[in-house]
């Protein structure tokens, strides 16, 4: 059993979430073993080395429209002008011929334009009769010529070590040939409920049981290229069991996440199993919903003790626990969206914790952001959490907000 005057060490604290935070990044570092995959798995993924492009982007010299092409040195600027049409240049099939002066070639886009060509000039220009090509006084030269290595020189730094993958990226990297891609690897993620009270989906409900919604939340939470997830199922709030299953899915996880149980009830064991088998770093945050949030170590993995109710695990998950995830990821680090919004919702707020109320924001034609409340904000209350697109952060010290004021609002991403 945790010591008494363990447990009150930690139970006057109420940490603020910008100080929780600082602690998890301190108390955490970032995974080394990397390992290659095919790019199209790389999406999301974190980038583990700097990586070169072997090759000049564009490789060749090549054509920006469909047209015609010819040098320019010796065309008299706006005269109009006649040259002998003397062969085609395809994408994927180049003009194997010589292209002097006085002569013009057929040329399609992405097509390589020969050595001697400085100009294209787009085929609703011109004029053609039979082996003559007309082109009017308008016409520019030295235009529409994509230049080799213009875009990424032979060499050249493609994307830096620690970048998260995007669309963008796969598709630069697969321009450069590059088939395969050192990441850094997933990072094992597991997850348990924690409740007599919980029942599983296919089981008919009792009075006094309740479908268990956080490992669902979780589940949804957790998808990412980046995570190993694991879902290890319900826990009975047993203390000797709870220790047990804790010590034996920590020892081949990076992340251990249980929901419930990390209060200050009876029947609430976490902190008292995790002063046992592991550390605690802090209990308890002045934080609403998400005041019994329990941060640790068990063994050589992170311990994340989540409240029970879903909405809490929402908002733990979403300023704690996610920036942890993406810093032992190798993400670069980023703070979260804020936008300032008037409200239009009456809001209740007591002073001493930072609240994250669920809002609905809307952008108006103008461009100007408004939030209303997404309902009843009880930490147990899904459907106002479901219709939310939104927090609407308070200050510790805020009180009550009226209709009209304007409120900070961080929009939802889920997206890690
Ligand atoms: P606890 O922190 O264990 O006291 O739980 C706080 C509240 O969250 C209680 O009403 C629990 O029944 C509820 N709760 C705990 N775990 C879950 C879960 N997995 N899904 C839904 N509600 C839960
Ligand atoms: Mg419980």
């Amino acid at each position: 059993m945790i010591a008494e005057d363990e447990c009150s060490r930690h139970s006057t604290k109420l940490l603020a979430v910008a100080d929780a935070l600082a602690q998890i990044k301190a108390a955490i570092q970032s995974l080394v073993a990397t390992e290659t995959v095919p790019l199209k798995q790389a999406l999301g993924r974190v980038l583990a080395t700097e990586t070169r492009s072997t090759i000049a982007l564009p490789f060749d010299t090549n054509a920006a429209m469909d047209g015609y092409a010819f040098a320019s040195a010796e065309i008299v600027p706006q005269q109009p002008f006649c040259l002998k049409l003397i062969g085609t240049a395809w994408a994927g099939k180049p003009f194997t011929g010589s292209l002097k002066s006085g002569e013009c070639i057929r040329i399609f886009t992405g097509a390589v334009v020969p050595d001697t060509a400085d100009s294209v000039v787009m085929q609703e220009q011109v004029t053609v009769n039979a082996e003559w090509v007309s082109f009017p006084a308008e016409c520019k030269v030295l235009q529409n010529v994509r230049q080799q290595g213009e875009d990424v020189k032979q060499g050249q730094v493609l994307l830096n070590a620690g970048k998260a993958l995007t669309a963008a990226d796969l598709g630069l990297l697969a321009g450069a040939g590059l088939a395969n891609v050192a990441v850094k690897r997933k990072l094992r993620v597991g997850f348990f409920s924690t409740g007599d009270e919980l029942v599983s989906l296919e089981e008919t409900l009792n009075s006094g049981q309740i479908y268990d919604s956080n490992r669902y939340l979780l589940h949804g939470l957790l998808t990412h290229p980046c995570l190993e997830i694991q879902d290890l199922g319900v826990l009975a709030d047993e203390p000797i069991l709870l220790e047990a299953r804790l010590q034996t899915a920590a020892a081949t996880l990076d992340v251990l996440i249980t929901t419930g149980g990390a209060s200050v009830g009876a029947a609430d064991y976490i902190t008292q199993v995790l002063q046992r088998c592991g550390n605690i770093g802090f209990w308890k945050i002045a934080m609403k919903p998400g005041k019994p949030l329990l941060f640790g170590q068990i063994q050589q993995c992170v311990f994340f003790g989540l409240p029970g109710n879903p909405v809490a695990v929402m908002t733990t998950f979403d300023k704690l626990v996610k920036p942890a995830l993406l810093q032992l990821c190798g993400y670069p680090a980023q703070k979260a969206l804020q936008i300032q919004a008037v409200c239009g919702s009456y809001l209740k707020k007591s002073a001493g914790r930072e609240e994250y109320q669920r809002g609905i924001l809307q952008q108006a034609a103008d461009g100007s952001f408004t939030v209303t409340t997404a309902g009843k904000q009880g930490s147990h209350i899904l459907s106002s959490l479901s219709r939310a697109n939104c927090y609407i952060v308070l200050e510790r010290d805020c009180t009550d907000v009226a209709v009209g004021s304007v409120v900070t609002v961080e929009p939802f991403s889920h997206a890690l």
